[in-house]
Protein backbone atom coordinates (compact mmCIF):
# COMPACT_ATOMS: atom_id res chain seq x y z
CA UNK A 1 0.00 0.00 0.00
CA UNK A 2 1.64 3.60 -0.92
CA UNK A 3 2.50 6.05 1.84
CA UNK A 4 3.12 9.25 2.18
CA UNK A 5 5.14 10.95 5.32
CA UNK A 6 4.90 14.74 5.77
CA UNK A 7 6.31 16.98 8.40
CA UNK A 8 3.62 19.75 8.42
CA UNK A 9 3.69 23.10 10.30
CA UNK A 10 0.78 23.81 12.85
CA UNK A 11 -0.66 25.94 10.08
CA UNK A 12 -0.99 23.28 7.66
CA UNK A 13 -1.94 20.52 10.10
CA UNK A 14 -4.87 23.06 11.25
CA UNK A 15 -6.00 23.29 7.32
CA UNK A 16 -5.71 19.48 6.75
CA UNK A 17 -7.69 19.22 9.61
CA UNK A 18 -10.66 21.46 8.65
CA UNK A 19 -10.13 20.44 5.07
CA UNK A 20 -11.02 16.59 6.01
CA UNK A 21 -13.28 17.53 9.28
CA UNK A 22 -16.54 16.00 7.15
CA UNK A 23 -14.09 12.51 6.76
CA UNK A 24 -12.78 12.32 10.38
CA UNK A 25 -13.47 9.07 11.92
CA UNK A 26 -13.45 8.04 15.92
CA UNK A 27 -10.17 6.12 16.53
CA UNK A 28 -8.03 4.56 19.24
CA UNK A 29 -4.64 5.57 18.00
CA UNK A 30 -2.56 7.06 21.69
CA UNK A 31 -0.47 8.70 19.17
CA UNK A 32 -2.80 10.58 16.83
CA UNK A 33 -4.98 13.49 16.97
CA UNK A 34 -7.19 12.82 13.91
CA UNK A 35 -7.75 10.98 11.65
CA UNK A 36 -10.05 10.57 8.20
CA UNK A 37 -10.71 8.56 5.53
CA UNK A 38 -11.03 10.15 1.60
CA UNK A 39 -10.66 9.64 -1.70
CA UNK A 40 -9.19 6.14 -1.02
CA UNK A 41 -6.52 7.15 1.33
CA UNK A 42 -6.28 7.13 5.28
CA UNK A 43 -4.83 10.80 6.47
CA UNK A 44 -3.21 10.34 9.46
CA UNK A 45 -2.15 13.40 11.85
CA UNK A 46 0.51 12.47 15.00
CA UNK A 47 1.08 14.28 17.96
CA UNK A 48 4.30 14.78 16.59
CA UNK A 49 3.28 16.66 14.01
CA UNK A 50 3.99 13.85 10.85
CA UNK A 51 0.95 13.64 8.81
CA UNK A 52 0.82 10.05 6.99
CA UNK A 53 -1.09 9.52 3.53
CA UNK A 54 -1.93 5.84 3.36
CA UNK A 55 -3.54 3.93 0.42
CA UNK A 56 -4.55 3.91 -3.37
CA UNK A 57 -4.42 7.77 -3.53
CA UNK A 58 -1.85 8.46 -0.68
CA UNK A 59 0.83 10.43 -3.23
CA UNK A 60 -1.84 12.32 -5.01
CA UNK A 61 -3.72 13.74 -1.45
CA UNK A 62 -0.09 14.00 0.27
CA UNK A 63 1.27 15.92 -2.99
CA UNK A 64 -1.25 18.58 -2.53
CA UNK A 65 -0.59 19.62 0.80
CA UNK A 66 3.02 18.89 0.98
CA UNK A 67 3.07 21.46 -2.82
CA UNK A 68 1.54 24.14 -0.20
CA UNK A 69 3.94 23.66 2.26
CA UNK A 70 6.50 24.50 0.06
CA UNK A 71 5.36 26.86 -1.90
CA UNK A 72 4.22 28.76 0.94
CA UNK A 73 6.95 31.89 0.60
CA UNK A 74 6.20 31.93 -3.08
CA UNK A 75 2.20 32.27 -2.25
CA UNK A 76 2.44 35.04 -0.15
CA UNK A 77 4.69 37.03 -1.97
CA UNK A 78 1.03 38.14 -3.72
CA UNK A 79 -1.43 38.62 -0.89
CA UNK A 80 -4.31 39.39 -2.97
CA UNK A 81 -4.35 36.11 -4.20
CA UNK A 82 -6.60 33.00 -2.11
CA UNK A 83 -3.67 31.50 -0.72
CA UNK A 84 -4.65 28.22 0.94
CA UNK A 85 -5.38 26.16 -1.98
CA UNK A 86 -4.57 23.66 -4.70
CA UNK A 87 -5.55 22.70 -7.92
CA UNK A 88 -8.19 21.69 -9.78
CA UNK A 89 -11.01 22.64 -7.93
CA UNK A 90 -14.26 24.07 -8.36
CA UNK A 91 -15.61 26.97 -6.46
CA UNK A 92 -19.17 27.88 -5.62
CA UNK A 93 -20.58 31.60 -4.29
CA UNK A 94 -23.72 33.41 -4.88
CA UNK A 95 -24.31 37.33 -4.86
CA UNK A 96 -27.59 39.52 -4.37
CA UNK A 97 -28.82 37.65 -1.33
CA UNK A 98 -28.80 41.24 0.80
CA UNK A 99 -29.50 43.25 -1.46
CA UNK A 100 -33.64 44.49 -1.56
CA UNK A 101 -33.53 45.13 -5.64
CA UNK A 102 -31.90 42.83 -8.08
CA UNK A 103 -31.80 39.50 -8.85
CA UNK A 104 -30.05 36.54 -6.73
CA UNK A 105 -27.27 34.81 -8.87
CA UNK A 106 -25.10 31.83 -8.54
CA UNK A 107 -21.50 31.08 -10.37
CA UNK A 108 -19.62 27.99 -10.03
CA UNK A 109 -16.00 27.92 -11.80
CA UNK A 110 -13.09 25.80 -12.34
CA UNK A 111 -9.46 26.39 -11.71
CA UNK A 112 -6.53 24.06 -12.84
CA UNK A 113 -2.84 25.30 -12.19
CA UNK A 114 -2.55 26.51 -16.05
CA UNK A 115 -5.72 28.78 -15.22
CA UNK A 116 -4.43 29.98 -12.17
CA UNK A 117 -1.00 31.10 -14.04
CA UNK A 118 -3.55 32.85 -16.79
CA UNK A 119 -5.10 34.54 -14.02
CA UNK A 120 -2.02 35.76 -11.81
CA UNK A 121 -2.38 39.71 -14.18
CA UNK A 122 -6.05 40.04 -12.97
CA UNK A 123 -5.46 39.73 -8.84
CA UNK A 124 -8.33 38.19 -8.48
CA UNK A 125 -10.07 38.35 -4.48
CA UNK A 126 -12.63 38.56 -2.91
CA UNK A 127 -15.40 40.11 -4.92
CA UNK A 128 -16.37 42.02 -2.28
CA UNK A 129 -12.76 43.32 -1.84
CA UNK A 130 -12.90 44.64 -5.06
CA UNK A 131 -14.57 47.62 -6.53
CA UNK A 132 -17.55 47.15 -8.69
CA UNK A 133 -15.74 48.86 -11.68
CA UNK A 134 -12.40 46.41 -11.46
CA UNK A 135 -15.45 43.68 -11.50
CA UNK A 136 -16.75 44.86 -14.92
CA UNK A 137 -13.85 45.55 -16.16
CA UNK A 138 -11.64 42.30 -15.33
CA UNK A 139 -15.29 39.79 -15.75
CA UNK A 140 -15.60 39.51 -19.38
CA UNK A 141 -11.48 38.62 -19.65
CA UNK A 142 -12.46 35.88 -16.57
CA UNK A 143 -15.04 34.47 -18.69
CA UNK A 144 -12.93 33.37 -21.89
CA UNK A 145 -10.24 32.28 -19.62
CA UNK A 146 -12.38 29.77 -17.34
CA UNK A 147 -15.37 27.44 -17.55
CA UNK A 148 -18.19 28.49 -15.40
CA UNK A 149 -21.53 28.02 -14.93
CA UNK A 150 -23.56 30.90 -13.97
CA UNK A 151 -27.60 31.15 -12.78
CA UNK A 152 -29.75 33.99 -12.12
CA UNK A 153 -32.87 34.19 -9.96
CA UNK A 154 -34.99 37.10 -11.59
CA UNK A 155 -37.13 38.93 -8.77
CA UNK A 156 -40.19 38.00 -10.08
CA UNK A 157 -39.29 34.39 -9.67
CA UNK A 158 -38.06 34.59 -6.58
CA UNK A 159 -40.95 36.39 -5.34
CA UNK A 160 -42.84 33.35 -6.94
CA UNK A 161 -40.38 30.73 -5.38
CA UNK A 162 -40.50 32.27 -1.72
CA UNK A 163 -44.77 32.29 -1.46
CA UNK A 164 -44.33 28.95 -2.61
CA UNK A 165 -42.58 28.17 0.79
CA UNK A 166 -39.42 28.07 -0.28
CA UNK A 167 -37.01 30.18 2.18
CA UNK A 168 -34.13 32.10 0.72
CA UNK A 169 -31.59 29.35 2.13
CA UNK A 170 -33.40 26.77 0.28
CA UNK A 171 -33.04 29.24 -2.71
CA UNK A 172 -29.20 29.60 -2.62
CA UNK A 173 -29.03 25.85 -1.80
CA UNK A 174 -30.45 24.92 -5.43
CA UNK A 175 -29.32 27.12 -6.97
CA UNK A 176 -25.65 26.13 -5.75
CA UNK A 177 -26.41 22.65 -6.49
CA UNK A 178 -27.43 23.54 -10.22
CA UNK A 179 -24.43 26.27 -10.80
CA UNK A 180 -21.92 22.91 -9.64
CA UNK A 181 -24.36 19.98 -11.62
CA UNK A 182 -23.84 22.22 -14.61
CA UNK A 183 -20.10 22.77 -14.09
CA UNK A 184 -19.45 18.96 -13.92
CA UNK A 185 -21.47 17.82 -16.84
CA UNK A 186 -19.48 20.93 -18.93
CA UNK A 187 -16.15 19.46 -17.59
CA UNK A 188 -17.31 16.38 -18.38
CA UNK A 189 -16.50 14.95 -14.91
CA UNK A 190 -19.56 14.40 -13.07
CA UNK A 191 -18.21 10.74 -12.13
CA UNK A 192 -14.91 11.80 -10.96
CA UNK A 193 -15.62 15.55 -10.15
CA UNK A 194 -12.77 17.71 -8.28
CA UNK A 195 -12.74 19.26 -5.07
CA UNK A 196 -15.68 21.09 -4.62
CA UNK A 197 -15.79 24.21 -2.48
CA UNK A 198 -19.01 25.90 -1.38
CA UNK A 199 -19.26 29.27 0.29
CA UNK A 200 -20.31 27.99 3.01
CA UNK A 201 -24.28 29.75 3.81
CA UNK A 202 -25.82 26.92 6.14
CA UNK A 203 -24.45 23.84 8.18
CA UNK A 204 -23.92 20.69 5.48
CA UNK A 205 -26.84 18.59 6.70
CA UNK A 206 -29.37 22.02 6.24
CA UNK A 207 -27.71 22.15 3.33
CA UNK A 208 -28.55 18.42 2.00
CA UNK A 209 -32.24 18.98 3.41
CA UNK A 210 -33.02 21.74 1.93
CA UNK A 211 -32.50 19.46 -1.57
CA UNK A 212 -33.99 16.62 -0.31
CA UNK A 213 -36.51 16.45 -2.77
CA UNK A 214 -33.72 17.38 -6.08
CA UNK A 215 -33.36 14.79 -8.64
CA UNK A 216 -29.71 15.31 -8.74
CA UNK A 217 -27.47 16.19 -5.87
CA UNK A 218 -23.97 16.55 -6.24
CA UNK A 219 -22.20 15.37 -2.78
CA UNK A 220 -19.20 13.56 -3.82
CA UNK A 221 -16.04 16.01 -3.35
CA UNK A 222 -18.19 18.80 -2.02
CA UNK A 223 -17.13 20.85 0.56
CA UNK A 224 -18.32 23.64 3.20
CA UNK A 225 -16.01 26.15 4.18
CA UNK A 226 -16.96 30.09 5.23
CA UNK A 227 -15.14 32.92 3.76
CA UNK A 228 -14.48 30.96 1.10
CA UNK A 229 -14.00 33.43 -1.61
CA UNK A 230 -10.73 34.67 0.71
CA UNK A 231 -9.12 31.49 0.60
CA UNK A 232 -9.89 29.24 -3.26
CA UNK A 233 -9.43 30.68 -5.71
CA UNK A 234 -12.42 29.40 -8.29
CA UNK A 235 -14.52 30.60 -5.24
CA UNK A 236 -12.91 33.91 -5.65
CA UNK A 237 -13.21 33.78 -9.67
CA UNK A 238 -16.98 32.38 -8.82
CA UNK A 239 -17.76 35.59 -6.62
CA UNK A 240 -16.34 38.10 -9.43
CA UNK A 241 -18.55 36.94 -11.59
CA UNK A 242 -21.96 36.17 -9.67
CA UNK A 243 -21.21 40.48 -8.97
CA UNK A 244 -20.65 40.94 -12.66
CA UNK A 245 -23.89 39.40 -13.29
CA UNK A 246 -26.04 40.92 -10.85
CA UNK A 247 -24.23 44.58 -11.50
CA UNK A 248 -25.18 44.03 -15.23
CA UNK A 249 -28.72 43.18 -14.38
CA UNK A 250 -28.81 45.95 -12.27
CA UNK A 251 -27.78 48.27 -14.68
CA UNK A 252 -30.47 46.90 -16.85
CA UNK A 253 -33.57 47.38 -14.49
CA UNK A 254 -32.39 50.93 -13.93
CA UNK A 255 -32.66 51.57 -17.34
CA UNK A 256 -36.02 49.90 -18.00
CA UNK A 257 -37.64 51.29 -15.33
CA UNK A 258 -36.22 54.63 -15.57
CA UNK A 259 -34.88 54.61 -11.59
CA UNK A 260 -31.54 54.36 -10.48
CA UNK A 261 -31.92 51.53 -8.89
CA UNK A 262 -30.07 51.27 -5.21
CA UNK A 263 -27.72 47.96 -3.80
CA UNK A 264 -28.05 46.99 -0.31
CA UNK A 265 -31.09 47.04 1.93
CA UNK A 266 -30.95 50.42 3.86
CA UNK A 267 -32.70 53.22 4.28
CA UNK A 268 -31.73 54.60 1.02
CA UNK A 269 -33.27 51.73 -1.03
CA UNK A 270 -36.59 52.31 1.37
CA UNK A 271 -36.85 55.48 -0.20
CA UNK A 272 -36.20 54.27 -3.67
CA UNK A 273 -39.38 51.72 -3.54
CA UNK A 274 -41.25 54.40 -2.18
CA UNK A 275 -40.34 56.50 -5.70
CA UNK A 276 -41.02 53.31 -7.63
CA UNK A 277 -43.99 52.26 -6.34
CA UNK A 278 -45.12 56.04 -6.72
CA UNK A 279 -43.87 55.38 -10.59
CA UNK A 280 -44.86 52.41 -11.68
CA UNK A 281 -47.46 50.79 -9.09
CA UNK A 282 -47.08 48.61 -6.54
CA UNK A 283 -47.20 45.29 -8.63
CA UNK A 284 -44.22 46.36 -10.36
CA UNK A 285 -42.45 45.89 -7.43
CA UNK A 286 -42.26 42.20 -7.66
CA UNK A 287 -40.38 42.10 -10.93
CA UNK A 288 -37.22 44.56 -9.19
CA UNK A 289 -37.54 43.73 -5.73
CA UNK A 290 -37.39 40.73 -3.00
CA UNK A 291 -41.13 41.52 -1.45
CA UNK A 292 -40.31 39.51 1.72
CA UNK A 293 -37.52 42.15 2.87
CA UNK A 294 -39.17 44.43 5.31
CA UNK A 295 -38.26 47.11 3.13
CA UNK A 296 -41.32 46.57 1.21
CA UNK A 297 -43.29 47.99 4.29
CA UNK A 298 -40.86 50.58 5.52
CA UNK A 299 -41.52 51.60 1.47
CA UNK A 300 -45.55 52.05 2.24
CA UNK A 301 -44.65 54.31 4.68
CA UNK A 302 -43.48 56.72 3.00
CA UNK A 303 -46.17 56.82 1.04
MG1 LIG B 1 -20.77 33.90 -0.32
Amino acid sequence: MASITLVATDKIIDKIKKFYAEQEINHKNPHASFIAKANNCTITIYHSKKVLFQGKNAEKEGALWSDIQSKKISVHKNKNLPSTTFFPHIGSDEVGTGDYFGPMTVCAAFVDDTLRKQLEPFQIQDSKAMTDRYICEIAPKLKEIIPFSFLILPNEKYNQINRSGYNQGKMKAYLHNQAILHLLKKLHCEQNPPKIIIDQFAEKGVYYNYLKDAPTVAKQNVFFETKAESKFLAVACASVLARYGFLQKMNQLSAQWDIEIPKGAGNKVDQMAASFIKKHGIEALEQVAKLHFVNTEKAKKYL
